[in-house]
């Protein structure tokens, strides 16, 4: 019986992927690419690389004061943490498949994949809160002016995502976005 329950969540798994690539290359116009593809099959999904940037944005005072930022307000480890939270959550959650509900590992894997995909989802929301928070760090060292041009520069850079699309698959927020956090438009 879960064994059903498991192949129908992960037949909804896929179909929500695909019709998420097809919006996303209708609103974007950036084509997928083989990674498109791969992002629709489960378990692989989780390991296939997410190109963020078509070139690496010219270094500047605000990209580094935005790395002071995170560093002095102890983003990196905060987020280490955090994960290491999950991986104990997540080894716990493949325990109690096994042992109590004794599903086969196979099983048990997918059904780990299926339970982490919302709290992958919140991480990432955690995650842009702290690049907004070292962004407005940068900012007020250096102004709006200087804040304004990186937001610009960072756009160019950028391969453009839509919001749904990034909160699924990137631990960074867009730039249309940071933007909007920054700049408050
Ligand atoms: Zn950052």
């Amino acid at each position: 019986m879960e064994q059903v329950l498991l192949y129908i969540l992960l037949g909804v798994e896929v179909v929500l992927r695909v019709v998420l690539e097809v919006r996303e290359r209708r609103l974007t116009q950036v084509r997928g690419g083989v990674f498109a593809v791969l992002r629709v099959v489960p378990l692989l999904n989780d390991i296939v690389p997410l190109p963020e940037m078509r070139k690496t944005p010219a270094e500047s005072a605000f990209v580094e004061k935005h790395e002071e930022g995170h560093r002095s307000l102890h983003h990196g480890i905060l987020r280490s943490v955090t994960k290491i939270i999950f991986l104990i959550v997540a080894v716990w959650f493949l325990a109690a498949m096994l042992t109590r509900f004794g599903l086969s590992i196979y099983e048990s894997v997918l059904w780990l994949h299926l339970a982490a995909i919302p709290f992958r989802a919140i991480f990432h929301l955690y995650c842009w809160n702290q690049e907004y928070e070292a962004d407005a760090y940068a900012m007020k060292q250096l102004g709006k002016s200087r804040a304004k041009d990186a937001m610009r520069e960072l756009a160019l850079c950028e391969i453009p995502y839509t919001k749904l699309f990034a909160v699924i698959y990137r631990e960074h927020p867009t730039a249309p976005l940071r933007q909007r956090h920054l700049l408050g438009k």
